[in-house]
């Protein structure tokens, strides 16, 4: 392991937030702490917020909850405004709160709501939240890296991603974007911090190191994801993500199932599918059953979701080869438990591979 307080060292963090800088299209510092991504929602909250003050949280789903949650935890009073799973948020919602509510400062959104596979129209919400003069912090935890996102073009004061996701690191660093007004705020906000506090973070990153020690060997990986991405080109890495959500949607209605999300809001990152059964026991075995018959990992709905859908993850590492295996798999597991009786083409492709089966493909994992 190298000295995080050399000149190694040094060039790493330096060439990681660059990198980040780049892939985020921001000129704003990146600031790196040693956790997941809910550390960098609770980074976002604890420095800009004050005991009691009054926030608008915008929740699709369990992230947004997650979010709005650990506010209420600290004290913030808290006004949200949730949808139903499947739901984005309407920026019309979001202006009506904000004119009620003239004490509101500070707009929480989700990029990319993972556990329903929502994306929100971030151009459109930035532009009603920034429009009225407000703080938006935004969580891409697993949107940034793999679906267009401008930090500054729409001036998101905070934006807050993880390795884990689009980077195609391991997990273990959160990375946030804050803007000059970010750390304005964070002067005068008065929540309790320590770990997660955003002028330390920066006057150690200001001469390349760290407040406490790095997760040096995630650094690097993420070097590399980063390195990944450059040399791919940033728009056709979000094009790939496109393509890839488009496949698997087609995909899964052509096979009679249905999606959770909205049309017009439908992740190319994660797809919730509506269950094949009606019964959480054969949802869980048939998820069961393609992942030690076909080593595909699929992931199943979380909170009130938990035995209704199930979540195929798209992002990162994955190409139009990825897509036809993941289909062909799901396909073949769904006729596997006669839950799908016809062999379609897909299907039949994958029946022609059992002799000796493949391990399909396994994408970052979603959250
Ligand atoms: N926000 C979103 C949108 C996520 O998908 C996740 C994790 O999947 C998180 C926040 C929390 O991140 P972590 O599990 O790394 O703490």
């Amino acid at each position: 392991m190298i000295n995080h307080r050399g000149p190694e060292f040094a060039a790493l963090l330096e060439d990681v937030v660059s990198g980040l800088r780049w892939a985020l299209r921001t000129a704003n510092d990146v600031l790196l702490f040693p956790a997941s991504g809910t550390g960098g929602l609770e980074a976002a909250v604890v420095n800009v917020l004050s005991p009691g003050e009054r926030a608008l949280f915008c929740t699709m789903g369990s992230f947004g909850d997650r979010w709005a949650n650990l506010a209420d935890a600290y004290g913030v009073d808290v006004v949200r405004l949730a949808v139903e799973p499947g739901e984005a948020i309407d920026p019309e919602d979001v202006d009506r709160i904000l004119a009620e509510h003239p004490a509101i400062q500070t707009v929480f959104v989700t990029h990319n709501e993972t556990s329903t596979g929502v994306s929100n129209d971030l151009p459109a919400l930035a532009a009603v939240i920034k429009g009225r003069g407000k703080l938006l912090c935004v969580d891409s935890v697993s949107g940034a890296g793999c679906l267009p996102l401008d930090t500054d073009a729409l001036a998101l004061d905070v934006v807050i991603t993880g390795s884990q996701k689009g980077w195609m690191a391991p997990p273990g660093v959160t990375m946030v974007a804050v803007s000059a007004a970010g750390f304005e705020r964070a002067n005068t906000a008065t929540l309790p911090r320590f770990y997660l506090d955003f002028a330390r973070a920066k006057k150690y990153q200001d001469r390349n190191q760290t407040f406490t020690t790095p997760a040096v060997s995630v650094l690097y990986a993420l070097q590399e994801g980063l390195a990944i991405i450059r040399e791919e080109g940033l728009e056709q890495v979000w094009e790939r993500h496109a393509r890839a959500g488009t496949m698997i949607r087609v995909a899964v209605e052509a096979m009679g199932l249905k999606l959770l999300a909205a049309p017009g809001h439908r992740s190319d990152t994660v797809t919730a599918v509506h269950s094949p059964t009606n019964s959480s026991d054969s949802l869980k075995q048939f998820l069961t059953h393609l992942r030690t018959r076909y080593g595909l990992v699929l992931a199943g709905g979380q909170d009130s979701l938990s035995g209704k859908i199930f979540r195929i993850g798209h992002l990162g590492m994955i190409d139009d080869s990825d897509v036809y295996s993941i289909v062909c798999t799901i396909e073949q597991g769904l006729v596997d438990l006669g839950l799908r009786s016809r062999v379609g083409l897909a299907a039949a492709a994958a029946q022609s591979q059992t002799r000796s089966p493949q391990p399909a493909a396994e994408p970052a994992a979603v959250g």
